[in-house]
């Protein structure tokens, strides 16, 4: 057994989580500063091949996926995201240092009295990868570090099945930086207040793609409110960066028939990934 089939059997995904064939992906990115509205187009052409693998799926787990994406605990994130009229704490030129005493010290909404410390993020601050979830959980905050829990590991699993490791070629950060009271999804004014310091963070690290990694991600990066379902399997753009999205490890840690569409995710994204690289190597 060799070490990646011993990783996937540890993760409960061998043999489903097996790489086969190359997966069949949208065509080649011209260029990755051109990943707009009109360059996905053709991307989302291949939407119809991935909603016909979400098809094969069994009617259970596609029920349980669906009341996640419906349940009444999500609040509405309609007008959150990147372009939200809350204004920046901090300049437009902040650095790493400034930005990370401004989230020390903010109090900018009600989840501060709440947590214990906040949850800046953590790994390369010039990574290619950014991944995304929603919020610090109990573990998170007494801890100071995001994904640090249970969900935490099956992250790191995860990027080790892509090759990939915390603190090496990853950033993982959440959209709010203060843990939400008994681990409910952040209202929509608490991400309208924090995204400012996440959006900072992409500017300052500059990654190539973004992994959103659950639904509030998803939503608050995109601005939108469209179930999970329906962002999953299509290349997305943040401000000019490639964004995929797929579930959220704690999800699948209680859903875990999901972890093969979640492979198929992370394999889409390796695949933007690679396209991303050649494409600057060719045009540094
Ligand atoms: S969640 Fe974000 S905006 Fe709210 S207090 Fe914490 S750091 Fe500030």
């Amino acid at each position: 057994m060799d070490r990646n089939e011993a990783m996937l059997r540890e993760l409960h995904l061998y043999p489903q989580w097996t790489l086969r064939a190359p997966v069949e992906q949208p065509a080649a990115i011209e260029h990755v500063d051109d990943v707009g509205a009109g360059s996905l187009a053709p991307l989302r052409q291949a939407q119809g091949e991935r909603e016909s693998i979400r098809e094969q799926a069994s009617p259970a787990s596609i029920e349980a996926a669906r009341s996640i994406e419906t349940s009444t605990d999500i609040p509405s994130v309609q007008n959150i995201g990147p372009d939200v009229s809350v204004s920046a704490p901090f300049s437009p030129a902040t650095t790493w240092p400034e930005l990370k005493q401004q989230v020390r010290e903010c109090n900018r909404c009600g989840l501060r009295t709440g947590c214990t410390r906040t949850v800046f993020g953590v790994g390369n601050e010039t990574a290619d990868w950014l991944f995304v979830g929603e919020g610090p959980g109990a573990e998170e905050d007494a801890l100071g570090e995001p994904f640090v829990g249970q969900a935490g590991r099956l992250l790191d699993n995860m990027l080790t099945a892509i090759k990939l490791a915390r603190g090496k070629q990853v950033f993982i950060a959440n959209v709010v930086k203060c843990r939400p009271p008994d681990n409910r999804n952040p209202a929509a004014g608490e991400v309208a207040q924090c995204m400012p310091y996440l959006a900072r963070q992409i500017e300052l690290i500059q990654p190539k793609l973004i992994v959103a990694l659950g639904k509030v991600a998803a939503n608050s990066l995109l601005g939108n409110e469209a179930t999970l379902a329906s962002l999953r399997g299509t290349l997305h753009d943040y401000r000019g960066i490639p964004l995929v999205v797929t579930y959220h490890p704690a999800y699948l840690l209680r859903s875990p028939s999901e972890k093969a569409k979640a492979w198929q995710d992370l394999c889409f994204a390796v695949d933007v990934m690679s396209k991303a690289l050649a494409q600057h190597s060719v045009h540094p």
